[in-house]
């Protein structure tokens, strides 16, 4: 999970590493009191999760709270490469004097840690790795040793930090290490640290990408993800456990193991119809996995038909019948659209005479993969209108 510049800033400035004093704003109102309360000049940040947000006009100096909430105004609501900008980050500008890059990240090849950072700062760094790659330092870290002044050491002198920056910069190399330690964090990346004009080091931008893996160590991590702008039904599906990717056609799909999710939606696509999601149940899946996943499906409004395509190995084809009969149970009239199945597979046969039971008149039974996409596009009817 990445978080958003503001958020790094708060781990990083948990942590002791410096950062400009800054405030979060989700209207201009908002942004004219941060700056207000910040005094003097200050930046105003779009909060999106991409770079290069600078040239997108997404970063811009505002000399007093009135020009703040100007700025705001034109940031909140721009696109930035795909990204809806949703908040920003009001901050005390900077006089930046020189700027540099730092980043320690997970090595999979090494099987440790990878400290970086360059004097070609501020500019995108997967450029200079391309133009120029001798002015990226990499020094790997071996976990077990931990993060030691000669790595530090190695980092600054090798890509030519000024000797007056070392002591800023080395505490932040070794604070940041604590983040990335501390917080379980897969990167840590400042593209800009900075030096100002009266000789302070420290972190202009922060991208912080946490391991998901670690996430139940880190409650408090975890809230941060509450104040993101997802799909409904993705935050459904994740509370559910359940492996959900939405997509933009009106054809649901679940089906258990992703190769055959993908196989579907190939399928779906032969014959004519787009897929409204992708949603693996997994294997070994319950009648209640198979009630969840269709609810998911079923709130998005896109859906028109629902195609259930289960191989059983290990889960079994009564249990996900049992699942369909619960979820139209639970759900009653909410499911307005119709349920293809096939059922292949361990149990198939009892799944199937399960169906068959079925006071619903929404659950079409299907043999083959290939029947049940042409059943469910042919009932999802002509290709929907705009908005439906
Ligand atoms: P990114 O474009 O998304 O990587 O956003 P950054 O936070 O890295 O900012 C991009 C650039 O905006 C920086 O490299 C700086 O040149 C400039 N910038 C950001 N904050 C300030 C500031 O406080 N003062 C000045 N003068 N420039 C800033
Ligand atoms: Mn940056």
């Amino acid at each position: 999970m990445d978080l958003f510049e503001h958020q790094a800033k708060e781990l990083f400035a948990k942590h002791g590493v410096a950062v400009p004093r800054g405030r979060v704003a989700w209207s201009p109102e908002e942004a004219e009191a941060a700056a207000a309360g910040l005094g003097g000049t200050v930046v105003v940040k779009a909060q999106v999760q991409v770079g290069g947000r600078g040239k997108a006009g997404g970063i811009q100096l505002a000399k007093d709270p009135t020009e703040a909430k100007a700025r705001a105004e034109r940031i909140i609501g721009m696109d930035i490469r795909g990204h809806t900008v949703r908040r920003v980050l009001v901050e005390e500008a900077s006089e930046i004097a020189n700027e540099y890059y730092l980043a320690i990240l997970h090595d999979r090849a090494s099987k440790g840690y990878l400290a970086m950072a360059s004097a070609e700062g501020g500019m995108d760094i997967e450029e200079v790795a391309a133009t120029k790659p001798g002015a990226i330092v990499k020094v790997g870290v071996n976990p077990l040793v931990g993060l030691r002044p000669y790595h530090v050491n190695q980092l600054l002198y090798g890509a030519g930090f000024p000797p007056e920056t070392h002591k800023g910069a080395a505490e932040i190399v070794t604070r940041l290490y604590e983040v990335l330690t501390a917080e379980d964090c897969m990167l840590v990346e400042v593209n800009p640290l900075v030096v100002t004009s009266d000789g302070q080091v420290k972190a202009l931008d922060g991208k912080v990408t946490l391991d998901d893996s670690s996430l139940y160590r880190h409650p408090e991590l975890e809230e941060m993800r509450d104040t993101f702008a997802v799909d409904p039904q993705e935050q459904a599906a994740k509370e559910k456990g359940l492996n959900y990717i939405k997509l933009d056609g009106w054809v649901g799909i679940i089906g258990n193991g992703a190769g055959l999710v993908m196989s579907t939606l190939d399928v779906v696509a032969q014959v004519g119809g787009k897929a409204a999601n992708f949603l693996d149940i997994g294997g070994g899946a319950s009648a209640e996995t198979m009630a969840a996943g269709l609810e998911v499906i079923l709130s998005d409004a896109k859906v028109r038909s629902v195609l259930v395509n289960i191989f059983g190995g290990i889960t079994r084809g009564d249990l996900v019948a049992q699942g369909v009969l619960d979820a139209l149970d639970r759900l009653g009239d909410k499911v307005t659209v119709p349920l293809v199945v096939r059922l292949d597979g361990t149990n198939a046969e009892e799944g199937r005479e399960l169906l068959a039971e079925s006071p619903s008149d929404k659950v079409v039974p299907a043999a083959t993969m290939l029947e049940a996409a042409r059943k469910a596009v042919e009932l999802a009817g002509a290709i929907p209108k705009e908005g439906a």
